[in-house]
Formats: structure tokens, C-alpha cells, sequence
């Protein structure tokens, strides 16, 4: 192919460049004469490389045209001066008038007074500054777009020659958050609670490219050329295995990639790199950090998201390029550590060595995607819609994940780092507190006993009860297995799966629910239905009754595990006692189905409903004398009662549970219940928060299920609490118009010396 003289001439000049870097003399020494080519390459008197030194400063290392005795003297902040602005921004600058830019910073022992114009670039290397380069003109020179395209190109040689490690001591060169290099908090929405402190891992490890300058860019480009059919076909088959298996959503964000992965403008500006004499990984990385560059600038939502699914494309195209993994291998995990991912499934999740995985941080996710619940039952915090964490993070990084804040700290100071550790101290303190009252009964000071439960929904839970000296499990949420599986579990299956829960429980009760599917909680095998409102529609109890054949099968399950022992079920959703009542007619069907095949039937039976939308409250004379048992459901039931989604992060904390409408309601449940003689209980997240625990064992409440790591304060607040003082001090505030009694149940519990 016919090459003009600038392509040329940027090739030649790249090759000496990595011919000195490859030569003889110290780093410094080679550093020198590569200002120097720089400089009568680019018809500048000055050329100037600033290094990025511990502590966010960037030193003048190396200069062609500015006094020699400046150098390793002149120091700038990162932000100060055009230098700090170029590594604060990590973008180009090129101004023909530098000097009347509000930025600059006049240095005398420089002598840069008498040079007017400014061209700088930032020394990136994955995504990090490391440094600027920077040449400068006596004229007010314009410099062209090109120009900046080559210096761009310089830097990136010059970033292997910095991150080597012998210009600065390798500690230094510790990972920075490559636009700021400072310690970065970033805040986000709490999806679990807790709190953790390791070492970063990247869900997709970022790709490292160490080979440069091209021999061949004709072969480069042909490399580039089959990496890029290798990766869209790759996507095509994606498309086409998502198709098979879920369709919506998940096709649309795939088709998006397929439309990006043949953009013509990407696609244009990474062979153009390639010709100006880089390899094929060297120019994917290249586009790449410019778009991470603009990334920073672009408000604009929809752009942003196109932007990252442009970063998730080069990511798979350096992949096919060194032939990299995708993955980290469990080996190189460290001990403890805190994966960053953009979003991920939850089967993926569980891919990682639980014992070692102690965070999650997710740059998009909500309350109730699937890996935040996997997460949850694996009670590690999660942190979703980190934003730009993947930007700011590198491996290895010492990261918080302060899920109970919902925030992320990367490169923590040692002050953030002494707090952090001084309130895990804290925890681990009360954690043996609570391990020393594990056998001791949840009973009040006034010798009222209150039966605490676990939730779960993986067999990785069930130690949590021996751990805890949890009298049972008050949820088990069947769906939870489901989700993360690839395919529909058959009947054995699922009756091994049960049978299993039944045997690590030993005689300790587990309520199973049916599936509690839709909605939100999506199986990755079930085709997504288009609905304006999932969390009010086809779901749970409705799609069990519509589609009875899931339900038979895992019921059918759910019989043969508990074959001689006790099984206690309960249904999902429950909005009339119709459905409750249907629901049992399948579950009868299925116990006859079983005795006319002589299999043994579970030797006890109680059948229970969910009481989690507000309708069924009007229809307790009727469903009280047919359950066994009812379980409060309060997260769906406070987001009915107050029309409220409970995974709007806006909405969040908008309407409290502690109100008095919600507790009026509960204690008129209790009442109701106690009347027909129907045990109820409790296994939303209310449950498990100490205060709210103590409002609803004041309101008669005796059995409360949630999440493991709840038991211990919920116990210890039982066992401070003067039961009689609080229905006393409760009963009149249910009929107060606050917005919410938490305040005042807080001001109780002070005052009385109830342990919250
Ligand atoms: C609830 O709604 O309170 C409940 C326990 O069920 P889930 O959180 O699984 O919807
Ligand atoms: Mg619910």
C-alpha cells in the first residue's frame, strides 16, 4: 500500500525510539535522547517528559530546550498547571497561546517564558497516567490534529520505558485512579450490607500490552483484521445461544454490540494507529484510552453506556489479540479480596472461592438483580452503580466496601484505613459477643421467648444455623437455586436439593417456599415477559397457578425429600384465599399422586401462605381457618401498602416501615391470628434489623426470621428488652400521624438500655 510521508516518517521515528529504549545507558540516559529525537522530529525547541511521582506530583524528568537545571527540580501537583491539567484530565492539550490559558503556571527556573505555543499529552498505560509529555514552540504554532495523534503514539512507547521501573522505584508506581491519582471514594446504592476490606479483582482482567511498535504493520493490520472477525463472530454466537435462551433485554444490549463491534469510525481509527506504526494490541489500546478520555466528558447517559460498551469491545479484542483469559484463575486469587465488575450473573458469582471473596462492587446492579441476592445469602456487601469504578480501579488496589454506607473506597489513606479497621475490630468484638449468647434464648427480660429463624436460599447457608443457634429456617427461598442454574432443574434435582436442606437441618423446622419467580426475579431459561409493572404482575403464586406443571414438579420434589419427616411449606404472594385454596388442591393432587405410587408421604404437613399483599388483610376470616401457618412478607407488603417499588433507589428510605399505619396493621394481624389460633411470623427485612425487631416483637410478634448475620444483634436486643415498658410506652403511638416512630422507638430503647 502507497504510504505518505507522514506515515512514514511516524513509523521511522518509532522505530528509533524503541531502538534507544531498547539500546544501551541508564533509563535516564535514554529518556534524554528521546526528548531529544522528539524534539527535532517534531520541529519543537522544547520537549519535556514529566514523570508522575508518589504523592500525585509530576516531576520534570527529562528536557530538550528548557535549563537542564531544572530538571528532577520543577514539581506539579496533578490540576496544576497545564501539565497537572493534562494528567488530572488524562486528554490533550494544544495551545498556540499557552500562556493566556487560565492554567498556566509561569515556573522561572524553566526559562519557558519565551515559548508560546504548548503541545502535551498524557503517558497512559492501561487507562493510568504516569506521566506527560509535552513539546513547546517559540511561535504561536497550531498544532494539527495529527500531530497530537503522533505525540499520543510517542507517549505510549515512552509509558513502557516509565512503567519499567528503573527511571522510578517501582513502589512508586503504585496504581492510581488514572484521572485524579488520588484516593477515590465513590458512592453507589446499597445492595447488602457489610463491611470488607481486599485487594481489587477484576471480574474481566484489564489487559496489560507490552509490544508496541510494529515490525510489519502490514501483518499488524492483518492481525487486527482476524482478531475482529474472530470477536464479532464470537458475538454472533451469543446472540444466537441468547436467543435459544432468553430473548428481550439481554438480545438488544448484544445487538448494540454487534452494531459497535462494526463501527466504522472505531474500526477507521484503529487501523490508522496500526499504519502510524503500532502493533495491532498497541492500537486497540490507544482508541481505547481516548474513548476512556472522553468517556470523562461525556455527560449524556445514552453516550456514556455506548462508550463503555465501546471499552467491553476493545477488552474482548485485546483478548483475541494476546490470546489473554478472560478470567482471573482461582490460584492467582489473593486471600481476600473484592471483585470489581460491571455487572455479572449470579452464577458467575459463585464461580469464586467463597472463603476468599469478601465484596462486590458493580458499576450498574440494583437491589434486586440476582447476583445482589446470591450475594446477599453469601452476606458479603455489595455496592451497585459504583460509577466509573472499573475507570478508577486497578488490581490489586486495597479496596473498602462499605456496604452499609453503600460506598466504595479505593487506595484508602492510612486515616480511612485505621477507621475500617478499627470498626471491623469492633465487629468482630460484638460478633463474639453474639457467639457467646448462641445457645442462650431469645427471650426478654420480662421471660417472653421470641423464636428466631433463618432466611436462606443456598446449601451454603444452612452452617449459618449451627453458627448461629437459629431454631430453624423461617424462609427458604426455593427460587434462589433456580436462578442460577443454566437449565430448569428436574424433580431429582430438586429433590436431592431439598433432601439435603432437610438433612443438614436435622430436626431443626425449614419452611420452603414455592417459587417466588417473576417480576424481578428472572430465570435465566424462562423467556421474559414485556411488563409495565413486574413487581405487580405476572409472578410467584400467579405464574405457579397458570403454569401448574412447574409447580406439580416441584412439589412432587419437595414430597419425595421429605418422605417420614416434617415438611412445611408456604406459598408466595398470595393475594385471595382462592389461590391459597388452589394451590393446596395441586399440593393434594400431588400427595395422592404419591400414595397411589405408595411412596411414603411426609410424616407432618403444614401448609402456610404468605401475607405480603394488603387484600388479604380484608380476607383473614376466610384464610385463617385454612392455613397452618402465615410469614409476614414485609418487603413486598410495605411495597404495596405504600405503592412504593422497593427497588427504586429514589424511593428508598422514602416510607418507613416503623410508621404507624404499618405497625396499626401488624398488630391487628397479630390479634386476628391469635384469635383463630394461627402461628405468624415474620421474614422480610424488618426482622432483622434490631429496632424494627423490637417494634414488632411489642406488637406480639414471636417469630422472626432473617438473614444470618442478623441473629446475634436481634437476640442480644431481645435479651435487654423490658417487654411489658415497651407495649406500654408502643400502644398509644400506633394511632400518632408521624411520618415514621422510629425516632421515638430509638429514644426507648436508649433510655431503657435495650442493646440496638
Ligand atoms: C418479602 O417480600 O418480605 C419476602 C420475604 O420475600 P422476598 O424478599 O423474597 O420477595
Ligand atoms: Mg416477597
Amino acid at each position: 500500500m502507497e504510504q505518505g510521508p507522514t506515515l512514514t516518517g511516524s513509523r521511522r521515528l518509532l522505530r528509533r525510539l524503541r531502538d534507544i529504549m531498547a539500546g544501551s545507558g541508564s533509563a535516564q540516559e535514554r529518556l534524554d535522547k528521546i526528548v531529544g529525537l522528539i524534539a527535532a522530529d517534531m520541529v519543537a525547541e522544547v520537549c519535556s517528559a514529566y514523570i508522575m511521582r508518589a504523592g500525585e506530583v509530576l516531576e520534570l524528568f527529562a528536557t530538550e530546550g528548557l535549563n537542564r537545571a531544572a530538571v528532577h527540580r520543577t514539581r506539579l501537583r496533578v490540576g496544576e498547571g497545564l501539565v497537572g491539567v493534562i494528567a488530572a484530565t488524562a486528554r490533550p492539550l494544544a495551545l498556540a497561546d499557552a500562556q493566556a490559558h487560565p492554567d498556566f503556571a509561569y515556573r522561572p527556573e524553566t526559562g519557558e517564558e519565551i515559548y508560546h505555543s504548548l503541545m502535551g499529552v498524557p503517558i497512559l498505560r492501561s487507562g493510568r497516567v504516569l506521566g506527560v509529555l509535552v513539546v513547546q514552540n517559540r511561535t504561536r504554532r497550531h498544532y494539527a490534529e495529527d500531530e497530537v495523534e503522533a505525540l499520543q503514539t510517542i507517549a505510549m512507547v515512552l509509558a513502557e520505558l516509565v512503567a519499567g521501573g528503573e527511571l522510578i522505584e517501582p513502589g512508586e508506581l503504585a496504581p492510581s485512579d488514572g484521572i485524579a491519582l488520588l484516593p477515590v471514594r465513590i458512592e453507589g446504592v446499597r445492595l447488602s450490607a457489610g463491611l470488607a476490606v481486599g485487594a481489587a479483582v477484576l471480574h474481566e482482567p484489564r489487559i496489560v500490552v507490552h509490544r508496541i511498535v510494529a515490525e510489519d504493520p502490514e501483518s499488524e493490520l492483518g492481525r487486527l483484521r482476524k482478531a475482529l472477525t474472530e470477536m464479532q463472530s464470537a458475538i454472533d454466537d451469543l446472540i444466537a445461544a441468547s436467543d435459544l435462551a432468553v430473548g428481550g433485554e439481554h438480545r438488544d444490549v448484544l445487538e448494540a454490540y454487534r452494531m459497535f463491534a462494526a463501527d466504522r469510525g472505531w474500526l477507521a481509527r484503529m487501523r490508522e494507529a496500526v499504519r502510524s506504526g503500532l502493533t495491532a494490541e498497541a492500537a486497540v489500546q490507544k482508541v481505547q484510552d481516548d474513548n476512556r478520555a472522553r468517556m470523562h466528558q461525556v455527560s449524556d447517559p445514552y453516550l456514556r453506556e455506548r462508550l463503555s460498551d465501546l471499552e467491553d469491545l476493545a477488552n474482548r479484542l485485546l483478548q483475541h489479540l494476546t490470546g489473554t483469559a478472560a478470567a482471573v484463575s482461582p490460584a492467582e486469587l489473593p486471600d481476600e479480596f473484592i471483585l470489581i465488575a460491571r455487572s455479572m450473573g449470579p452464577a458467575e458469582l459463585l464461580d469464586y472461592d467463597r472463603r476468599r471473596l469478601k465484596g462486590l462492587v458493580l458499576e450498574e446492579g440494583s437491589p434486586t438483580a440476582h447476583v445482589a441476592i446470591v450475594a446477599r445469602a453469601l452476606d458479603i456487601p455489595v455496592i451497585g452503580r459504583a460509577k466509573d469504578v472499573l475507570a478508577k480501579v486497578e488490581a490489586g488496589d486495597l479496596v473498602i466496601a462499605d456496604g452499609d454506607h453503600a460506598q466504595v473506597f479505593i487506595r484508602p489513606g492510612e486515616d480511612i484505613q485505621q477507621a475500617i479497621e478499627a470498626n471491623l475490630a469492633m465487629r468482630r468484638a460484638r460478633q463474639e459477643t453474639y457467639a457467646a449468647i448462641r445457645r442462650a434464648p431469645a427471650e426478654t427480660l420480662d421471660g417472653v421467648a421470641v423464636a428466631l429463624h433463618l432466611n436462606a436460599g443456598l446449601l451454603i447457608d444452612l452452617p449459618h444455623l449451627d453458627a448461629t443457634g437459629a431454631e430453624g429456617i423461617g424462609l427458604y427461598r426455593t427460587e434462589i437455586p433456580f436462578m442460577v442454574q443454566a437449565s430448569f432443574p428436574g424433580v431429582d434435582e430438586q429433590a436431592a436439593l431439598y433432601g439435603r436442606i432437610l438433612d443438614q437441618a436435622g430436626d431443626r423446622p425449614v419452611t420452603f417456599r414455592t417459587l417466588d419467580i417473576g417480576g424481578d426475579k428472572l430465570l435465566p431459561y424462562m423467556p421474559e415477559a414485556e411488563e409495565e409493572n413486574p413487581a405487580m404482575g405476572w409472578r410467584a403464586i400467579r405464574i405457579a397457578l397458570d403454569r401448574p406443571a412447574m409447580l406439580r414438579q416441584q412439589l412432587r420434589a419437595l414430597l419425595r425429600a421429605a418422605a417420614g419427616r416434617h415438611l412445611r411449606l408456604m406459598f408466595p404472594m398470595v393475594a385471595e384465599v382462592a389461590e391459597f385454596a388452589a394451590a393446596r388442591e395441586v399440593f393434594l393432587l400431588e400427595c395422592r399422586r404419591a400414595e397411589k405410587r405408595g411412596l411414603a408421604l411426609p410424616a407432618r404437613i403444614e401448609l402456610g401462605a404468605m401475607l405480603e399483599v394488603p387484600a388479604l388483610l380484608w380476607q383473614l376470616p376466610a384464610l385463617l381457618p385454612a392455613v397452618d401457618f402465615l410469614s409476614v412478607g414485609s418487603n413486598d407488603l410495605t411495597q404495596f401498602l405504600f405503592a412504593c417499588d422497593r427497588g427504586n433507589p429514589r424511593l428508598a428510605g422514602r416510607y418507613d416501615p416503623l410508621s404507624p399505619p404499618m405497625l396499626a396493621l401488624l398488630r391487628d394481624l397479630v390479634r386476628q391470628c391469635a384469635a383463630y389460633r394461627v402461628p405468624l411470623g415474620l421474614c422480610g427485612e424488618m426482622a432483622g434489623n434490631p429496632l424494627d425487631a423490637m417494634a414488632l416483637v411489642g406488637l406480639g410478634l414471636r417469630n422472626l426470621s432473617m438473614t444470618p448475620s442478623s441473629i446475634g444483634p436481634v437476640k442480644m436486643m431481645i435479651r435487654s428488652l423490658h417487654l411489658a415498658a415497651l407495649e406500654r410506652f408502643l400502644a398509644p403511638l400506633l394511632s400518632a400521624p408521624d411520618h415514621s416512630l422510629r425516632g421515638k422507638l430509638a429514644a426507648f430503647a436508649r433510655d431503657h438500655g435495650v442493646a440496638i
